[in-house]
């Protein structure tokens, strides 16, 4: 046979070069590598090698394995039959043993041990390994997990610093443009000298640190707080002790501004409003008592904002102007239904204003004056207790005495009494006008009498009300009236300055088509041109027309006059009170907070 290579033979043997190659070198045959030859004495070298490692039976090497004994026991047996006969039946035992080898069967069952740990073994590694690995997988998961986390903390953690420090530097950007807002303020005057009298920049050092040039830069919005500091320091104080501030309070403040005021989490108010009692939601708004409660229950103090403050500006500003010169007298009129308060208006304005102008027609513009020859009276036009009481309802005073119209022939009724009330109440003095003395039954002792049980004593009972008895309807007794009206006006000195700035009521106001808002307006005082913006309760605006009663157009109106204007943004209510400002911003500024009242 001819030499092969262990490729080739490994081929032949149908088993791996690599295992021939273990193979042979465990027979004790050394080959270099696949390609080296195998010669036949290696062959039969190889051969006896397995052979002996696989211990093949009947092999001259192996040693018997087992041994197989076999016994043959042969005997007679002798039977005696019951005739005289016997019989003899031979009988063979045989015995069979077999003995093996119990080293043999030791290694076997090692081996097969063996085998099986081994496999046992390879099962467990390889579960352990799988295991192992799942192990790793799951803590590589928990680690990247965990550093996911942990970035996500660190973020979280970086946006809250970052949201902080935003705060923190918008809270001092605040504090320190306050800080500067006031401190250029106090410092403008002072600068202005200062910049006069010295050198382009040898100014003296105010605010700005040693380190710091006299020049500026172009001022950049105070978004980031610079930090001025020397020595490295960190800009901010802290505060060591509670802020006490000073909360300014109109009349009315809601929750969160309260809490803006205090520099304090509207939450915490509406904690201590709690522990007061009461409960309210962070936009409720407070009355001024309340407020002031709580502000000082936290340790602040407060200031009550006088919310006239900018009106009270305004009068001051219009007052004491000019000489107090006498003026004329205003007079409502007052008195049950029916007793002719209509009748005594119509006819004195007629009698007394129209008759006084060729073809002048008269307008109901709720005031006319009258000139009689004593002097000049005004009279409000809309009679009834709703227009007085409305006006006093406003503070509005303008009325200086009442004509209480009592019918001769009806007496005191319920709103006779109403309106010495009114009148009382009000501290006016009253006239009484006895009406339809011309009626049959007029009874003006009767009328006297139920006066007097009304504490309204006349005038020759040792009282001091005048008391003229008139006709409404056919004039009787109305110079007397009049008379009365000026003698009363005397006794009260009604003055008032005819120059500045003009004050007074509104009378009555209504929105009239192509003109707008009208509105007939009473100048207690001062002085009222067209030109002139006025201020009248809610609405505001620059005087475009004035017009008396008689419809005629005119410039200007003194104390105790009734004029119509046009101009106004909107119609007052009557009763409002009526100012002339030297500004239109001031006005609307005045009138935006009243509608916001
Ligand atoms: P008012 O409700 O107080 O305004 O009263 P009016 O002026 O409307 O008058 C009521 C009624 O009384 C009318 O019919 C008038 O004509 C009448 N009247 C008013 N004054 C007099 C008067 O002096 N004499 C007479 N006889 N009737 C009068
Ligand atoms: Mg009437």
């Amino acid at each position: 046979m001819a030499e092969i290579t262990v490729e080739q033979f490994a081929d032949v043997l149908k088993v791996s070069v690599e295992r021939l190659i273990a193979q042979l070198a465990e027979a004790g045959i050394s080959v270099d590598g696949p390609k080296d030859t195998v010669s036949d004495d290696d062959k039969m070298k190889l051969l006896s090698h397995l052979r002996r490692s696989h211990g093949r039976e009947g092999e001259p090497t192996a040693a018997p394995k087992k041994i197989t004994l076999k016994r043959k026991q042969q005997s007679e047996l002798r039977l005696s039959g019951g005739q005289g006969r016997s019989r003899t039946v031979s009988l063979e035992v045989r015995k069979k043993r077999t003995y093996v080898n119990r080293g043999v069967l030791e290694e076997q069952a090692k081996q097969a041990q063996d085998e099986l740990d081994r496999e046992r073994d390879d099962e467990r590694a390889k579960r352990e390994a799988e295991k192992q690995a799942q192990e790793e997988k799951r803590l590589e998961a928990e680690r990247a997990t965990r550093e996911r986390e942990e970035e996500q903390e660190r973020q979280r953690a970086e946006e809250q610093a970052r949201k902080d420090a935003e705060a923190k530097a918008r809270a001092d950007a605040e504090e320190q443009r306050r800080k500067a807002q006031a401190a250029t303020a106090a410092a403008n005057k002072k600068k202005e000298s200062e910049r006069r009298s010295s050198t382009k920049y040898g100014r003296k050092e105010l605010h700005v640190s040693q380190d710091k040039s006299g020049r500026r830069r172009k001022k950049r919005p105070a978004r980031r707080p610079v930090a001025v500091s020397r020595d490295g320091k960190h800009g901010f104080q802290a505060p060591t002790a509670p802020v006490a501030r000073e909360v300014v309070l109109g009349e009315t403040i809601t929750v969160s501004e309260l809490a803006q005021q205090m520099a304090i989490k509207a939450n915490e108010v509406i904690k201590s409003l709690m522990k007061m009692g009461m409960m309210v939601t962070i936009n409720q708004v407070l009355d001024q008592d309340t407020a002031q409660l709580v502000v000082e229950e936290m340790g602040h103090s407060v200031k009550i904002r006088n919310e006239n403050e900018l009106e009270d500006a305004l009068v001051v500003s219009g007052e004491s102007q000019g000489e107090e010169i006498p003026r004329a007298p205003v007079v409502t009129v007052m008195g049950h239904v029916d007793h002719g308060k209509t009748s005594l208006l119509d006819y004195i304005r007629e009698s007394r204003v129209a008759s006084g102008e060729a073809g002048g027609i008269t307008q109901h513009i709720g005031a006319y004056r009258v000139n009689h020859d004593k002097g000049t009276i005004t009279f409000l036009d809309t009679p009834g207790h709703e227009a007085f009481t409305a006006m006093r309802a406003r503070g509005a005073q303008a009325t200086d005495i009442v004509i209480l119209v009592v019918a001769a022939d009806d007496g005191v009724m319920p709103q006779t009494k109403e309106a010495i009330a009114h009148a009382k109440a009000a501290e006016v003095p009253m006239i009484v006008a006895i009406n339809k003395m011309d009626r049959p039954n007029a009874d003006p002792d009767r009328v006297k009498n139920e006066l007097s049980a009304n504490e309204v004593i006349p005038e020759d009972w040792g009282g001091d009300t005048q008391m003229v008895p008139v006709s409404a309807l056919k004039g009787d007794g109305i110079d007397e009236l009049l008379d009365a009206v000026l003698l009363q006006a005397e006794v009260l000195e009604l003055t008032a300055s005819d120059e500045g700035p003009a004050a007074g009521v509104v009378l009555e106001s209504s929105l009239e088509k192509g003109r707008g808002a009208v509105a007939t307006v009473l100048v207690s005082r001062g002085r009222l041109s067209t030109g002139e913006v006025l201020l009248a309760g809610e609405e505001f605006g620059r005087i475009r027309a004035m017009f008396d009663e008689k419809g005629e157009s005119i410039e200007t109106a003194g104390p105790s006059t009734p004029v119509v204007v046009l101009g106004l943004s909107g119609t007052p209510s009557a009763g409002d009170d009526m100012i002339s400002v030297e500004s239109e911003r001031k006005a609307r500024e005045v009138a935006e907070h009243r509608q916001s009242k």
